[in-house]
């Protein structure tokens, strides 16, 4: 068994005798063949090969190969953002008269995608207090329920997921769990060894790490049988005419999910990274492991300093032993959660705000889980959008401050805070 450091920096592209130690750019839309009767093959799905690069690409594989490894799941492929992720791994099992169940506390991007666009599209999202006990959450299961979504940490609440009590609601219901693993990534948390059936990321945070480019990924367990539940599932499990009748669950079995993504969605809607950026996102998840632990150390040590500084309110941060998720985190990521935390400044919305201006280094920005200290006030930023009422069901305090902890010397990091908070 070859541990997650070494996947990190192995996996994905495997150069054989005399081609590129490192994974090459295939900047190129198109592919060539010699003969019509190949390439018709390859539209029939009956042959491997690349054609288009909105389907796929040697470069886009290669990383999303590697992203699988880490996981440990048995498919992956790789989208524009974690916007196209999330609508992809739901809209690929849920369509028009379709209804699934996610956590309210999720990213406001993904709250907006479930509770407003896809509404628009026909498709009924649930929003649930997670912390409720299974047998109050049980009663949101409807017989066209498709799915069950959630995030491993929140953003920007940073609470933690219990997966074991989700995915064996989702399964006694006879759906999958779909979780965005985007926070704590494969490092801190692998989903899949506590149930989940897919997971997601934006790849624009941690595991690109450096800021530089917006993408995401899908990658399915192969767990999930979807002929036990053929009823529930027909885009997998009856031919697809728009594939010349293809059955994906039939001729594809583990990699049905992927297969059908990739070649009806993919290809319909092309939310497709560029080969570059690809390769910008590959360089970045050489380094994941030592980033990850390095935003942990530091994230802790700043959670401990608030925590102890009599002009903060309160702080969240599930490393720390008297948080309300301590245990949920001990028992899913006992390496460290993430670098992101949350806490506000005595004197609400106001004194938060005034703190954030003072700041020298850690910028204010719109971005969260880089190499850089940023933060943001997601009441009057990326959460701007919702009501008050909105806000509060996804236990979002109108004081609360997002705090991403970067990877600079701690001192630094510490000392910023402190004369800002003077
Ligand atoms: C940022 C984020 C997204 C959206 O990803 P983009 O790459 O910005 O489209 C989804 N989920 C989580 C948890 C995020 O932090």
């Amino acid at each position: 068994m070859t541990d997650i450091e070494t996947k990190c920096i192995h996996e994905g592209w495997k150069p054989s005798q005399g081609e590129p130690r490192q994974l090459p750019i295939y900047q190129s839309t198109t592919f060539k063949y010699d003969t019509s009767d190949y390439m018709g093959k390859l539209f029939d799905l009956e042959a491997d090969g690349y054609f288009y690069t909105r389907l796929q690409n040697p470069t886009n594989d290669a990383v999303a190969a590697k992203i699988c490894a880490l996981e440990g799941g048995t498919a992956a492929m790789l989208t524009s953002s974690g916007q196209a992720a999330n609508f992809y791994a739901i809209f690929n099992i849920c369509e028009s008269g379709g209804h699934f169940i996610a956590s309210s506390s999720i990213y406001g991007g993904t709250y907006n995608l479930f509770g407003t666009t896809m509404k628009k599209m026909g498709i009924e999202c649930t929003f649930v207090d997670q912390t409720l006990p299974a047998e109050e959450l049980e009663k949101y299961f409807k017989p066209n329920t498709k799915a069950v979504f959630g995030e491993t940490i929140t953003n920007p609440t940073v609470s933690i997921f219990d997966f074991e009590k989700f995915a064996n609601l989702a399964h006694k219901h006879g759906v999958p769990l779909i979780v965005d693993n985007t926070f704590a990534t494969p490092i801190n948390c692998r989903p899949f060894e506590w149930g989940a059936d897919i997971v997601t990321h934006s790849t624009t945070k941690y595991m690109d790490g450096h800021a530089a480019c917006v993408g995401g990924c899908i990658i399915d367990s192969g767990n999930f049988d979807w002929m036990q539940y053929a009823d529930k599932f027909p885009g997998l499990t009856t031919p697809d005419e728009s594939y010349h009748g293809i059955t994906y669950a039939e001729k594809f079995g583990k990699g049905a999910y992927i297969t059908k993504a990739t070649a009806q969605l993919m290809r319909d809607l092309g939310s497709i990274p560029s080969p570059q950026n690809s390769f910008y996102l590959n360089m970045g998840l050489e380094t994941l492991h030592l980033r990850m632990k390095k935003h942990c150390e530091n994230a802790l040590a700043v959670a401990k300093y608030l925590k102890s500084h009599d002009k903060i309110a309160w702080v969240h941060y599930a490393d720390l032993e008297d948080d309300e998720y301590h245990n949920l985190a001990e028992k899913y990521m006992p390496h460290g959660t993430c670098g992101v935390l949350a806490f506000a400044v005595k004197g609400g919305r106001k004194a938060s705000i005034a703190f954030m201006d003072k700041l020298k280094l850690a910028s204010i920005a719109t971005h969260v889980a880089d190499s850089k200290t940023c933060l943001l006030h997601p009441a009057s930023h990326t959460h701007r959008q919702l009501t008050d009422k909105q806000l509060a069901e996804s236990g979002i305090e109108p004081d609360l401050i997002r705090l991403s902890v970067g990877i600079e010397n701690i001192s630094n990091i510490i000392e910023d805070l402190k004369q800002a908070l003077e």
